[in-house]
C-alpha cells in the first residue's frame, strides 16, 4: 500500500485565558492512495483540528506541540507558510462546511476557481484559465457551465456554492481532498448529490479522500474505513463493514444506535448518548468517555485504556477488550458467546 498520509502522534492544542486546550492527544493513522476514510465524532472530538492540522491551518493560538504529519513522504510539521501555500492546493485541498465562508463574495465564482490554477501555474493565459474553470464546473455538474463564470456566489443555491468550492479544491488534482463536514449545511435531497458526485469524482481522478463527519450514515456513502474520534483519541478503527457489525467501542455503538432508521418501529425512541464531552483543559486520566458509558468500571476512571488489536485493521481504545474484563455485562464478550 503506497501511504498519501501519515499523521503519527499527532497532539495539537490551544492557549486560552483558562489554560491549554489539548484539542488532539496523540493520534495515529494513515491513508492511503485512492482511499476513502472518514473520521467520524461529535463536536469537540478532535476530527476538525486534526484535519486543519494536516493543512497546517490552525487559527489563532492553535499550535501543533508534538507528532508528525507526513504527505507524499514529507513532513509538513515546521513548514513555512511560503512553503505550505505551494502544497496546498496542488497535493492536499479542503472543503469547508459553509462556502459562503470561502467564496469571496465580490468576486466572481469562475475569477475564484481561475486564481486557485493561477496561483499553481502562472504560465497560464486567462483563456486557458476560463477553459480550464468551464472544464472544472463541467466536472461537478454546474449547468450552463460557461455561463456560470461570471456569477457571483449569492446568485447559487447553497447546493450550487458546495459545488463550486469542489471545483476549486479539485483545480490543481490534488492527491488527497479533505471534506469536512461538506454536507451539514445542505439539505437531504442536495446531500446526497454532493455525496454521488464526491465518490464520481474521486473514481475519476483516484485521489484520496479523508471525510470528517458527525453522521456515520454519511460515512457508510462514501468511505471504506473509519476512524472513531472521542476526547482527541481515535477509539475505534476499523473496515466500514466491521464498524456497522461488530463494533467494539461502546461510543461508536452509541453513534451507531442514534442513526435513525425507515425500517425500525415508529414507537422506539432513537437513543442519544447522554452527557456531554470532556473538559479539554483538564482531561480525565482515565478514558474520556467513562461518565457516559454504561460499561465503565474502575480500571476505566483510573487508567487511559491503550489500543487493542481485534483482527485486521480493527483496533479499539477500551478496557472491555482486556482480556482480564469482566465478563458480566460485557457487550463483547456476550456477543462472542452469542447471546444478545
Ligand atoms: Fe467504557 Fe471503560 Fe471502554 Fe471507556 S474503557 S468506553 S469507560 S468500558
Amino acid at each position: 500500500m503506497e501511504h498519501i498520509l501519515e499523521v503519527q502522534d499527532l497532539h495539537t492544542s490551544f492557549l486560552t485565558s483558562s489554560g491549554e486546550v489539548k484539542a488532539v492527544r496523540g493520534v495515529s493513522f494513515t491513508v492511503e492512495k485512492g482511499e476513502s476514510i472518514g473520521i467520524v465524532g461529535e463536536s469537540g472530538s478532535g476530527k476538525s483540528v486534526t484535519s486543519l492540522s494536516v493543512m497546517q491551518l490552525l487559527a489563532g493560538t492553535g499550535r501543533i506541540v508534538g507528532g508528525s504529519v507526513k504527505l507524499n513522504g514529507r513532513e509538513l510539521v515546521g513548514l513555512s507558510a511560503k512553503e505550505m501555500r505551494t502544497i496546498r492546493g496542488k497535493e492536499v485541498a479542503m472543503i469547508f462546511q459553509d462556502p459562503m465562508t470561502s467564496l469571496n463574495p465580490l468576486i466572481p465564482v469562475g475569477e475564484q476557481v481561475g486564481e486557485m490554477l493561477w496561483s499553481h501555474d502562472k504560465a497560464l493565459s486567462k483563456a486557458e484559465r476560463e477553459a480550464r474553470v468551464v472544464d472544472l464546473f463541467q466536472m461537478v455538474r454546474i449547468p450552463e457551465a460557461d455561463k456560470r463564470l461570471k456569477s457571483f456566489p449569492h446568485e447559487f443555491s447553497g447546493g450550487m456554492r458546495q459545488r463550486v468550492m469542489i471545483a476549486m479544491a479539485l483545480a490543481c488534482k490534488p492527491d488527497l481532498l479533505i471534506a469536512d463536514e461538506p454536507t451539514t449545511a445542505l439539505d437531504v435531497s442536495i446531500q446526497d448529490q454532493i455525496l454521488k458526485l464526491m465518490r464520481s469524482v474521486q473514481k475519476e481522478m483516484g485521489m484520496s479522500i479523508m471525510f470528517i463527519t458527525h453522521d456515520l450514515g454519511v460515512v457508510a456513502e462514501l468511505c471504506s474505513r473509519v476512524l472513531v474520534m472521542y476526547g482527541g483519541l481515535i477509539m475505534e478503527e476499523a473496515n466500514i463493514f466491521d464498524i456497522f457489525e461488530q463494533p467494539l467501542h461502546p461510543y461508536t455503538m452509541g453513534l451507531i444506535a442514534s442513526i435513525p432508521d425507515l425500517n425500525q418501529d415508529k414507537k422506539k425512541r432513537l437513543q442519544p448518548i447522554i452527557g456531554s464531552p470532556p473538559d479539554m483543559i483538564h482531561p480525565p486520566a482515565g478514558c474520556p468517555f467513562a461518565p457516559r458509558c454504561p460499561y465503565a468500571c474502575r480500571i476505566c476512571l483510573e487508567e487511559l485504556p491503550p489500543v487493542f488489536r481485534a483482527g485486521e485493521g480493527h483496533s479499539s481504545r477500551c478496557w472491555l477488550l482486556d482480556e482480564d474484563a469482566p465478563s458480566t455485562g460485557n457487550p463483547l464478550k456476550n456477543r462472542k458467546e452469542g447471546q444478545p
